[in-house]
């Protein structure tokens, strides 16, 4: 099944089921404070399982384009993790709950009629204490007990955390759905159920109020659901994802093999180009504030990528009708914004490589003083001074000392990174978005525990 004809097939499943089928939100939403960018397909329904306001339907399904900074380390390592991808769901606000969300899922997943998976290749998760999920998965749908596990708040409890901790709001146990590829390789998570049954209020530990009316509010990974269905083993072998990839190493001019050495840079490039030609459709430009920061940074480091592999001159603009051709069925309107996005890109990516030539030279200097000082690395002082002062990446850093046969100073590095991150300067709140996600950059950076985020810290994930 390719990726276009998952995605309706999905909606269609839910429109049957009486679901209204809902757009995706933006990229980029603009009126919400607590995210910067749609951290899952929740995020638009916020205020209806607050009940907040009229509600003009009770049962929805979307695909929503979502995008996870926190993943962003395990892009093109994992097999499973984009920053920028599709997630599919579908909501109840006070209408159906855990039995229709469970027995559905599993239609889905199984029936011949939909997708016709094999049901002894999947698992599930459920909250330690949630003995309501686990009777319906157990005794109705007849999974045997091995294949359906307890897990701690972490995996299992959304927002993630203990039950009567923070942050307050709506929360719940929820249920993942794995599934276990033939001949060993490792499972993937393809979906997550959430049992918004609470409301957290105040401080433990009798702040878990039941909600009168329950929700449901799940998310299934688009790409990974395909690469199952294609049976392929990364996200980035499936139909349109592959595509790009090809057009990355074309442009690039190295060619793309999944297990070449320039595979994973490709990989990093094709999620990265993604993410920024949306957001840059939607109006968020490279630059040094919130959004446009991690714009710019995403852009920074897939054209970093390209300069490693010898690639150094403007390049990543050129792969934005690849971008365009792979997601314009479900998203037309951004073919409509291909020369604006194309030229902001350029522009972007021409003012970064002057700033690498500028930063060369200094580096030189750092080079030439190690040598002089018969040290066999370049100080991490002398590498945090570059990525301040001419925003070189520690990668770029790296990959130059290598080329002279030296090292760097990592440690030291990353203590100065970590007391940057730690101050209290929104570069240094940005910083920290871009590393662990905004969910732990808040809980570092301030007392709010306002936050709603749906965003989690980097997992380990699957390193292929
Ligand atoms: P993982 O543990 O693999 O990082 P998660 O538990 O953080 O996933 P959820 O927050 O439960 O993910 O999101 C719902 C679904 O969205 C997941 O089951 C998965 O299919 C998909 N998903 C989550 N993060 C990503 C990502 N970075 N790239 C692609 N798909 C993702
Ligand atoms: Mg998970
Ligand atoms: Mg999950
Ligand atoms: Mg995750």
């Amino acid at each position: 099944m390719k990726t276009d004809e998952l995605r309706e097939s999905y909606l269609s499943f839910f429109e049957e089921k009486g679901c209204v089928r809902r757009p995706s939100d933006v990229l980029v939403p603009r009126d919400d404070p607590t995210v910067l960018f749609t951290p899952a397909g929740m995020n638009q329904f916020k205020d209806q399982f607050l009940g907040v306001g009229k509600l003009e339907f009770t049962k929805a399904t979307t695909c929503q384009m979502c995008l996870r900074t926190g993943d962003i380390q395990n892009v093109g390592v994992t097999a499973y993790h984009h920053t920028f991808f599709e997630m599919l769901g579908n909501f109840s606000f006070g209408d159906y709950f855990k039995r229709e969300a469970i027995h559905w899922a599993w239609e889905y997943l199984t029936s011949k009629k939909y997708l016709g998976l094999d049901p002894n290749l999947l698992s599930v998760t459920v909250y330690l204490d949630d003995d309501e999920a686990y009777n319906i998965w157990h005794d109705e749908i007849k999974l045997p007990a091995n294949r359906i596990s307890r897990e701690n708040e972490h995996e299992n409890f959304w927002p993630a955390g203990a039950p009567s901790d923070g942050p307050d709001g709506v929360c719940g146990p929820c249920s993942e759905i794995f599934y276990h590829p033939n001949g060993g390789k490792d499972n993937v998570e393809i979906w997550n159920l959430v049992f918004t049954q609470f409301n957290r209020v105040g401080d433990p530990p009798n702040n878990l109020k039941p909600l009168p009316k329950k929700n449901i509010d799940t998310g299934m990974g688009l790409e990974r659901t395909a690469s199952v269905l294609q049976g392929v083993r990364s996200n980035f072998e499936i139909d349109t994802l592959k595509q790009l990839c090809l057009a990355a190493g074309d442009v690039v001019g190295t060619g793309y093999g999944f297990d070449k050495p320039t595979g994973r840079p490709l990989r990093r490039i094709s999620d990265h180009v993604r993410a920024i030609t949306f957001s840059i459709h939607e109006g968020v430009n490279p630059g040094r504030d919130k959004e446009s920061y991690v714009v710019r940074q995403l852009l920074r480091r897939a054209l970093l990528e390209g300069y490693l592999l010898g690639k150094q001159e403007p390049f990543l603009y050129q792969l934005v009708p690849a971008v365009v051709d792979i997601m314009q069925t479900p998203y037309p309107e951004i073919a409509k914004t291909v020369e604006h996005v194309q030229h902001t890109i350029k522009e972007e990516e021409e003012q970064f490589l002057g700033v690498i030539e500028k930063g060369l030279t200094r580096f030189e200097g750092f080079l030439k003083k190690a040598e002089q000082e018969g040290k066999s690395e370049i100080a991490g002082e002398d590498a945090f001074d570059l990525h301040q002062t001419d925003g070189f990446l520690i990668e770029l850093t790296e990959a130059l000392a290598a080329k002279n046969n030296i090292s760097v100073n990592r440690t030291e590095f990353n203590n100065l990174m970590q007391q940057h991150k730690e101050g209290s300067g929104s570069g240094a709140f940005l910083d920290s978005v871009m590393s662990e996600g905004p969910l732990t950059a808040l809980h570092k950076t301030t007392s709010d525990t306002q936050f709603k985020g749906y965003e989690t810290t980097v997992d380990e994930g699957t390193v292929v």
